[in-house]
C-alpha cells in the first residue's frame, strides 16, 4: 500500500531552496514602485487633481466627479504601463479575508475591436453582489446589493497584473459590512478628541494621527507535508500529533540562524512587499521550531491595516512558489508556542510629535502624562470590550492557555512609570501643588522611557504593555484583521479623551489653573484605574486569583468574551462616537458567533473524517500484523514459552482495541452533540453548545490518537508527524 506520508517525505528530502527572484539591488531603488503614491500621482495627475487628492487624504475632503474621472484615467495609464490588464475594488468583508473581483479595462469598441477604459464612476463606486458576504442579518436576501466606495487615504496598487483600489464596503442602506468603515470612523473620532486635548499644550496641533506597527508571527511548513495533512489544509491547524521529543525546550530557535529555505522565502515576499510600499524591515526566528516573525516600520493605522492584510496575501502566494506553506493560524501545533500579531499603537501630531513619548520639557511631559493616563483609564473602562475585539476560535488556543498573553486584560507600565503614578497619587492632594512639586514631577517623567526602550524592563506576559513610546497590544491573533482591535482601541481612547476634556474644563470654569486642573483630573483617573495595572507574571495561577479579587474578568472562550460586544456600554460607546449603530454592532456580534460555530463545526467534521478514514484503518492494519505474529508464535512455541513470548504483543493488541473503541465512541458522541447544537434556534446558543459540548470531545479523541501514533509502526502512520513538519532545512 502506498503511504502518502512517505511519498511526501521523499519529496522533502530532495528539496532545495528556491533561488529568490528578489534583485540584489538596493531596496530604495524599487520601493513603492507598484503603488499609485505621491510620486506617481505627481507625474500622472494635473496640478488641480493632485491637490484635490492630497486634500482628500489629509483633510478628508471629497473629490468631485470631474477630478475622479481624471484620477481614474491617470490610474489606468499608470497601471497599464506596469502591465495591469484588470482592475478591482479591494475590500475587507467580515469573513476575515480580503475580497476582489477583477474586471478587464477593455471595452468592445465595435468592429471586433476593443479599447482600454476606466472612468471616474468605476473608480469611485461599484455595486458588488453582497449576498455571499457575512452581514449578520443586515442584508435581506431580496436586497442583495451592497456597494464599495473608494478610500483615497490608502493608495491604489498593482498586484498580479491587477490595479487594486482600496475601498469600504457597505450595504445598500448604508450599513457597514466591512472592517474598514468603522476603522476610518474611529480614527476620525480619535483625531478630533486628541486634537482638542492637545490644545491645552500646543495650539499648533491641528491633527493627530494614530499609528500602528504590527509584528506578524507565522510558521512555515513544506508544501508536500501540508498537502497530506487534511486537518492543516482545511482548518489551518493540526488536530492531531504527538509532541516531538525535541520541541522548543532548548530554546535554540529564537533569533537563531534562519534556515536557508526560509531566508530565500523571506527575501522574495519582502521584495513583493517593498514593490507594494509595505515597509517590512525586521525578520527573525521565533520561539517555536519553524516559527518566524516579520515587522514593518509603523504607519498611519488605516494604511498599516491594509498593508498587513496585503502582506498576509503576499506571504501565502509567495510561499507556494517556494514549495512552502505559510501558517498564519494562531495555534498550528499543540505543545509549542502559538502565533500572535502584536499591535504597537501610538498617537502622532501634525507637528511631528509622538504623544506617547515624553520629551525634555515639562510642557511635553505633562502632555505625555495626559495621553498615557487616559489610555490606561480607557483600558480600565472597557477591558471587556478589548477582550472581545481579539476573540476568535483560533485565538482561544493562545489566550489563557499558559502561553502568550492571558485572557485577563491588564496593562503593564514598568517599574518607573508605576512609581511615577503612585507618586502623583500621593502628592496631588485636594489642596494645590506647589510650582516646584509640579516641575519636579514633570521633569522626572522625561527620564523614564529610555529605561523601557532598553528591552530589559519589559514584561512579556502582559496583554497590553507600555514599551517606552507606544502601547503594545499583544493579545491580537496572528491571522486577525487588525482593524477589529484597532477600532476598539481608537474608540475607547477617543471617548476617554472627551471625558477628560470635559472634566478639566469643568475645573477651569471654577477658576482652577489649567495645569493644576489637569493634574487633579489625572490623579482621579490614576486612582480609579488602579486595578487594571499589573506588573507581575501574567501566566501564573496567582494572577488569576488576584485578578478575580480585583474584579477583573477572565473570559476563556470566544462565546463568553463576545458578550461585551453588545453590552450597554459598548453599544453606547460606538453610537455616541458615530462609529457603529446598534444594529451594525449587533450584526457584527452575530457574525462573530456564527464564524466561531462554523470553525468548530469544520474542525469537528475533519476530526471525524481523519479518524475514521485514516487513523483507525492504520491502527487496525498494525494490529493485524501483531495478531498474525502472535498466531504464528502459537504454532512454534510450547504453551509455557508462548505466554512469555507473546505477552507484549498481546498487551499492544488489547491497547489498540481499547483506544480504537474509545475514539470511535467519542466520535459518535461528538456527532450527536453537533446534531443537537445545529438544531438550536439562535447563534448565541449554538456557539455556546459548540464550545461547551462539541469541542471537549476533541481532547479525548486527540489524546488517544496521539497515543496510537506512538505505538503504531512508523511506516504505517498515515500523517506527517510533528517532528517532520516542525523541521525546515
Ligand atoms: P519589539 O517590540 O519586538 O522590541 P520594536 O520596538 O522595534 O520591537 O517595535 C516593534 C514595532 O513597533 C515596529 O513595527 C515599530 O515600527 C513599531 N513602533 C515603533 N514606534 C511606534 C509608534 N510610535 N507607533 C506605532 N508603532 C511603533
Ligand atoms: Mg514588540
Amino acid at each position: 500500500m502506498e503511504n502518502r506520508r512517505f511519498s511526501a517525505l521523499q519529496e522533502v528530502l530532495h528539496r532545495n531552496p528556491v533561488e529568490p527572484v528578489a534583485p540584489s539591488s538596493q531596496i530604495s531603488e524599487y520601493y513603492g514602485s507598484n503603488v499609485f503614491g505621491y510620486d506617481a500621482m505627481k507625474e500622472y495627475l494635473s496640478e488641480e487633481a493632485f491637490l484635490m487628492v492630497m486634500n482628500a487624504i489629509e483633510k478628508g475632503s471629497t473629490i468631485d466627479r470631474k477630478i475622479a474621472d481624471q484620477v481614474a484615467s491617470a490610474m489606468k495609464s499608470w497601471s497599464t504601463n506596469k502591465g495591469a490588464t484588470h482592475y478591482t475594488h479591494w475590500f475587507q468583508p467580515l469573513n476575515g479575508t480580503t475580497a476582489e473581483k477583477h474586471d478587464g479595462f477593455f471595452e468592445p469598441a465595435g468592429n471586433g475591436r476593443a479599447i482600454e477604459r476606466f472612468s471616474g464612476s468605476q473608480l469611485v463606486q461599484q455595486e458588488p453582489d453582497a449576498s455571499s458576504f457575512p452581514s449578520g442579518g443586515i442584508r435581506n436576501t431580496f436586497e442583495a446589493r451592497g456597494y464599495t466606495a473608494w478610500d483615497p487615504t490608502s493608495p491604489a496598487f498593482v498586484f498580479d497584473k491587477t490595479l487594486c483600489i482600496p475601498t469600504i464596503f457597505v450595504s445598500y442602506t448604508g450599513e457597514a459590512l466591512d472592517y474598514k468603515t468603522p476603522l476610518l470612523k474611529s480614527l476620525h473620532a480619535l483625531d478630533k478628541a486628541a486634537t482638542d486635548v492637545c490644545q491645552y499644550f500646543d495650539k499648533n496641533v491641528t491633527k493627530t494621527i494614530a499609528t500602528l506597527g504590527w509584528e506578524q508571527e507565522y510558521f512555515l511548513v513544506d508544501a508536500a507535508l501540508y498537502n497530506v495533512r487534511y486537518d492543516l489544509q482545511q482548518t489551518g491547524r493540526t488536530l492531531f500529533g504527538a509532541s516531538p521529543a525535541k520541541g522548543q525546550q532548548l530554546e535554540d530557535h529564537y533569533w537563531g540562524s534562519i534556515p536557508a529555505r526560509a531566508t530565500a522565502y523571506m527575501r522574495d515576499f519582502e521584495y513583493e512587499c517593498h514593490l507594494l510600499g509595505i515597509p517590512v524591515r525586521t525578520r527573525h526566528n521565533e520561539v517555536a521550531p519553524a516559527q518566524f516573525e516579520c515587522a514593518p516600520v509603523f504607519e498611519e493605522v488605516n494604511l498599516a491595516v491594509d498593508h498587513n492584510q496585503l502582506l498576509m496575501d503576499v506571504m501565502e502566494k509567495v510561499a507556494i512558489k517556494h514549495n512552502l506553506r505559510v501558517l498564519l493560524h494562531e495555534k498550528p501545533y499543540a505543545g509549542v508556542n502559538g502565533s500572535g500579531k502584536h499591535n504597537n499603537w501610538s498617537l502622532a501630531t501634525n507637528t511631528g510629535k509622538n504623544l506617547l513619548s515624553p520629551g525634555k520639557t515639562p510642557k511635553t511631559n505633562l502632555q505625555f502624562l495626559t495621553f498615557f493616563v487616559n489610555t490606561i483609564m480607557a483600558v480600565h473602562e472597557h477591558a471587556d470590550l478589548l477582550r472581545a475585539a481579539i476573540a476568535s476560535a483560533n485565538n482561544d488556543h493562545r489566550l489563557g492557555a499558559n502561553e502568550a498573553p492571558p485572557a485577563i486584560m491588564s496593562a503593564f507600565l514598568g517599574d518607573q512609570l508605576s512609581k511615577m503614578l503612585d507618586d502623583i497619587e500621593k502628592s496631588v492632594s485636594e489642596k494645590k501643588m506647589t510650582p516646584e512639586q509640579k516641575t519636579a514631577l514633570k521633569l522626572g517623567i522625561g527620564k523614564i522611557p529610555d529605561i523601557l526602550l532598553d528591552n530589559t524592563d519589559r514584561n512579556r506576559t502582559s496583554p497590553f504593555a507600555f514599551t517606552g513610546n507606544k502601547f503594545e497590544f499583544r493579545a491580537v491573533g496572528s491571522s486577525a484583521n487588525c482593524s477589529g482591535p484597532m477600532t476598539v482601541l481608537n474608540a475607547i481612547v477617543a471617548e476617554q479623551l472627551i471625558t477628560f476634556k470635559n472634566d478639566v474644563d469643568a475645573l477651569i470654569a471654577k477658576n482652577v489653573e489649567k495645569d493644576e486642573a489637569i493634574f487633579q483630573v489625572l490623579k482621579k483617573y490614576i486612582v480609579a484605574s488602579k486595578k487594571i495595572r499589573f506588573e507581575g507574571n501574567g501566566y501564573g495561577e496567582e494572577w488569576k486569583k488576584e485578578a478575580q479579587k480585583r474584579g477583573l474578568n477572565n473570559f476563556n472562550t470566544t462565546p463568553q468574551a463576545l458578550e461585551a460586544y453588545v453590552s450597554k456600554t459598548s453599544l453606547k460607546l460606538f453610537e455616541d462616537l458615530g462609529i457603529l449603530s446598534h444594529r451594525e454592532q449587533e450584526a457584527r456580534y452575530e457574525i462573530c458567533l456564527e464564524t466561531y460555530t462554523k470553525k468548530i463545526q469544520i474542525e469537528s467534521r475533519i476530526i471525524g473524517d481523519v479518524v475514521m478514514n485514516q487513523i483507525i484503518p492504520s491502527a487496525i492494519r498494525y494490529q493485524k500484523v501483531l495478531v498474525d505474529n502472535v498466531s504464528g508464535m502459537k504454532n512454534i512455541f510450547s504453551a509455557a514459552d508462548f505466554k512469555k513470548a507473546a505477552d507484549v504483543q498481546l498487551d499492544s493488541i488489547k491497547e489498540i482495541s481499547e483506544r480504537v473503541t474509545i475514539i470511535k465512541n467519542e466520535v459518535e458522541k461528538m456527532i450527536e452533540e453537533r446534531k443537537k447544537a445545529n438544531n438550536l434556534d439562535n447563534a448565541k446558543k449554538q456557539a455556546h453548545a459548540y464550545c461547551d459540548k462539541v469541542k471537549p470531545c476533541f481532547e479525548t479523541i486527540r489524546y488517544n490518537v496521539d497515543k496510537l501514533e506512538m505505538m503504531v509502526d512508523d511506516a504505517m502512520w498515515p500523517m506527517p508527524k510533528y517532528r517532520e513538519m516542525l523541521y525546515l532545512k
